[in-house]
């Protein structure tokens, strides 16, 4: 979660440094530090944001051209300037910076304090470097891989040293870490996004893999074997424009990715489509087609809005095909004692293909026998090299914290998923084109909803000051109900609760006054006439609802109060029941987005949150 940027090469590494950990932040950012080596190591750290640490760095003038820089989410530890990284060894002539965490930390920074090391911080991350300080013997290669065997845990880790000013080494276990090839020069990062303004060449390292990097050479090997070679074929290409991963005017990411989804469900599907055959051809399921459509039972997981995007997918998969489906949340799928008998598939969502519970019930799974798949979005990510088959999103990059077109387009890639196997089944042609036809049409329905923005913005300005908020909503409207809530939580810092509407009798409906605004997504689908009942309900109890409907209910409008005010409505496009939620969530990502900026909080980086979530 943490972002990690560093350079061994000939220019003036300090503003690639800093340019890099800005492009970074967004994945985790309660310090950050910076060190070069040169003559001297020039360390500086500083809590909060990059701003903080530039501030911090003043007007010293930072001069080398071999260094490393990290953004910071705390695992151990509070943020502090010294619990920062880099973490240096007792003498400060090596530093690390670290991603992941060391689960045997004690027992191993107990065994250096006996043995005369000490400890300037509290993170578990500090113990790496005087272990490696302790096996160092001039081969610092060497010494990171005996370091690394004492570990147990995950790290996506760097390390320079003072007597190498041509070299650094990076490693990694579960945490991401990415190598950038240029001339004569080379570039290390958690993540692509801050290596492609320099170099669209990269280099994955797999797990449990390190690599020594110089100016002009790289050399990689497993942590387990002395011998480094240098591999060439390695080195992948990658196709993200710099731009889209910059803010284009648009005042925040979330914002931008938001008006990027019209976009989103287009990649999502081009070139996915057989419109005369009414189906969908996903090229990356090709090689497990006969697999899939023997299988009797899908197990979708994931995290957060994935989960939601799994709770959808769902639906639409039952409704379109003959399998079973779970969806679990990957943190607690491997508490299951699960029988993966043949026939069963796990999917893992991500869109990083990165988030750690995810990969590790992704793993689990394929131990126990069952065939693996990936829907993930960032292109040759732990998840999409581990599974056996899958399919990219291809939202191009997502900045912000909070997920808006990842979620869209997973939602999409379930329906072709469920609109593939459902033709394999029993799912007629003529459904099928009906599906294509829908699925076509969306994305000009959701520029129709985009382009009347401003009236979510004129419901939030009245809804801002409200501390609470339900969120309500029936089969496929329920997930999307989840969704709208968390988004509103995560970036608002409000309390919202997303509710199946037919629970409210079991509690919620308690809490029903005029403090607590109900948003219902209400579009006219099978479940509408059950929906418009726990409106009536709510309406009864004196609670004020922002209903999201179907172009054209005007029953709904002669329920609600409207017109003095009390009650909202905003209106979606028609679509089928099972698109629905592509269209339904679009006006609550808005809600929550101007609902926090309201209120002045910071969108794209919400307190205590990271985006791509490598630690369990
Ligand atoms: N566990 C380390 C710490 O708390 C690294 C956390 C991170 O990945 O940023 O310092």
């Amino acid at each position: 979660m943490c972002g990690i940027i560093g350079y061994v090469g000939s220019q003036d590494v300090a503003p690639i440094l800093i340019d890099g950990l800005k492009r970074l932040e967004y994945r985790g950012y309660d310090s950050a530090g910076i060190v070069i080596i040169d003559k001297e190591a020039q360390l500086f750290r500083a809590v909060g944001k990059v701003s903080n640490l530039e501030k911090r760095i003043g007007s010293h003038p930072l001069v080398g051209s071999l260094g490393m820089a990290h953004t910071r989410w705390a695992t151990h530890g509070k943020p502090s300037e010294p619990n920062a990284h880099p973490h240096a060894d007792c003498h400060g002539r090596l530093f690390i910076i670290h991603n992941g965490i060391i689960e045997n930390f004690q027992t191993l920074k107990q065994d250096l304090l006996d043995e005369g090391h000490t400890f300037r911080s509290e993170t578990d991350s500090e113990v790496i470097a005087h272990l490696i300080e302790k096996y160092y013997d001039g081969n610092l290669a060497e010494a990171v891989r005996r370091a690394l065997a004492r570990v147990d845990g995950t790290f996506g880790l760097a390390v320079i040293h003072k007597d190498h000013l041509d070299q650094a080494i990076v490693a990694r276990r579960s945490s991401p870490l990415i190598l950038g090839i240029g001339d004569g020069e080379h570039f290390f990062a958690s993540d692509v996004a801050a290596l492609v303004k320099h170099t669209k060449r990269v280099v994955y390292l797999d797990e449990n893999e390190m690599a020594v990097l110089t100016p002009h050479h790289f050399t990689i090997g497993s942590l387990d074997k002395p011998d480094l070679v240098h591999s060439s074929s390695r080195t992948v290409h990658v196709d993200w424009d710099i731009t889209a991963a910059e803010k284009q005017g648009y005042s925040h990411f979330m914002l931008k990715e938001i008006f990027e989804q019209p976009e989103a469900v287009r990649n999502a599907f081009r070139g996915r489509l057989l419109p005369a055959k009414g189906t969908a051809k996903l090229g990356g399921l090709d090689s497990v087609i006969d697999r899939l459509q023997a299988a009797h039972r899908i197990i979708i997981i994931s995290c957060g809005t994935s989960y939601h995007a799994g709770l959808l997918g769902r639906y639409v998969l039952e409704e379109l095909t003959d399998l079973s489906v779970e969806v679990d949340l990957a943190s607690e799928f491997r508490y299951r004692k699960l029988n993966f008998r043949y026939g069963t598939v796990v999917l893992g969502i991500s869109q990083s293909g990165e988030t750690a519970d995810t990969l590790a019930a992704v793993r689990e799974a394929q131990t126990r026998g069952a065939l693996a798949l990936g829907l993930v979005n960032v292109v040759g990510s732990s998840i999409a090299r581990e599974t056996s088959a899958g399919v990219y999103n291809h939202a191009g990059p997502e900045i912000s914290v909070a997920s808006t077109k990842s979620f869209i387009s997973q939602v999409t890639i379930l329906t072709l998923i469920s609109l593939m196997l459902g033709r394999l089944q029993k799912l007629s042609l003529r459904d099928g084109k009906a599906i294509i036809t829908a699925l076509e049409k969306l994305p000009s329905q959701i520029e129709t909803i985009l382009s009347n923005a401003d009236e979510i913005l004129r419901i939030a300005k009245k809804f801002a000051d409200y501390k609470n908020f339900l969120y309500l909503g029936r089969k496929y409207s329920y997930p999307v109900a989840l969704e709208g809530a968390l988004k509103l939580k995560e970036i608002s810092y409000l309390h919202a609760e997303g509710y199946a509407a037919g629970e409210m009798k079991h509690g919620p409906i308690a809490l029903i006054d005029r403090q607590l605004p109900s948003i219902c997504i209400v579009p006219r689908d099978s479940s509408y006439p059950k929906m418009v009942s726990n409106i009536q309900e709510t309406k009864a109890r004196d609670g004020r609802v922002i209903a999201i409907a179907t172009q054209g209910d005007d029953k709904l409008r002669s329920i609600l109060r409207v017109e003095d005010g009390t009650d909202e409505i905003f209106y979606i496009p028609e679509t089928l029941e099972i698109l629905s939620p592509i269209l339904s969530v679009v006006p609550l990502q808005l809600l929550a987005y101007y609902v926090a900026d309201l209120n002045g909080c910071d969108i794209d980086k919400p307190r205590n949150l990271a985006k791509s979530v490598t630690v369990e």
